[in-house]
């Protein structure tokens, strides 16, 4: 069951993502069974290094089982959402089309033109078709980046402790959570799921940590879920506090619904700076 939260968000919506992280577990299971991590020395490689670890090193994802698990999260798709056969009928096809020995690195990369030209190709919308390979895609970044969890969540990393993007893969984090123990703040990555120390009172867009010009906001009766702003660059950053609640969260889960949030904070004129 989801929590009650302050502002109704439409029927199904938290439902739908938390089976299709359910799924993406389940995926993650299987392919484990045939993956052996190698040892990296997460702290050596990166401390010094603005690249992040998929970019400096070569993790191989294999084309065809990419393929199988993109296929699966069309059926997916097609038995959870109210989407109609064309539609999934064309994501089919791109099966055959997709470059999936590329895919992780196109959709990680800056420049979505591949699929944006694929999905007119095919007929269906460019949001859809990239939302599918991303979501076949995190089941082999979670199972990649997990052996080095432990390693991203110890190691004070230079650059990285100041990054809104996730050391592992590179995306952008729009979520932390501050440790109950210690008000510590971690940096979440919704797509394979490290975490990785930033500062508290620091903005992970700009590097201001004036602390009379970084604020938060909740909603009233929710202290736990908090937007932290900075005043220099406008930006925000969705905060998950464990102290007020005495308890760990799903953020995945935390992220997609607390949407209400993003809106009172764009309201307010801050953004997520995501086009940048
Ligand atoms: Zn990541
Ligand atoms: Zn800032």
């Amino acid at each position: 069951m989801s929590r009650q939260t302050p502002v109704a968000l439409p029927e199904g919506y938290i439902d739908f993502y938390m089976n299709l992280e359910n799924w993406q577990n389940e995926q993650e299971i299987k392919l484990k069974q045939s993956y052996m991590p190698e040892h990296i020395d997460v702290r050596r490689l990166l401390t010094n290094n603005q690249k992040n670890l998929m970019k400096q090193n070569q993790f191989t994802i294999d084309p065809l089982q990419l393929k199988n698990t993109y296929l699966a999260l069309v059926d997916f798709l097609n038995n959870n959402r109210p989407i109609n056969n064309e539609v999934t009928n064309n994501l089919r096809k791109a099966a055959n089309k997709l470059d999936f020995a590329n895919a992780a690195a196109i959709l990680l990369g800056d420049d979505q033109s591949y699929f944006i030209e694929l999905a007119e190709e095919l007929s269906v919308a460019d949001e859809l078709l990239i939302f599918t390979v991303d979501h076949a895609l995190r089941p082999y970044l979670r199972m990649l980046a997990q052996p080095y969890y432990e390693q991203f969540n110890q190691a004070e990393m230079g650059f990285w402790s100041q990054a809104s993007f996730c050391p592992f893969c590179g995306s952008k984090s729009h979520f932390s959570r501050l440790r109950e123990e210690d008000g510590r703040r971690f940096m979440f990555c919704d797509r394979c799921f490290t975490e990785w120390e930033s500062r508290s009172i620091y903005c992970v867009h700009c590097g201001n940590d004036q602390p009379n010009s970084i604020n938060f906001i909740s909603v009233e009766d929710d202290n736990a879920y908090q937007v932290y702003t900075c005043e220099k660059c406008k930006g925000y950053l969705k905060t998950y506090d464990e102290r007020q609640t005495g308890k760990t969260t799903d953020l995945f889960i935390a992220n997609i619904e607390t949407i209400y949030l993003d809106l009172l904070a764009q309201e307010k004129g801050y953004v997520n700076h995501d086009a940048e």
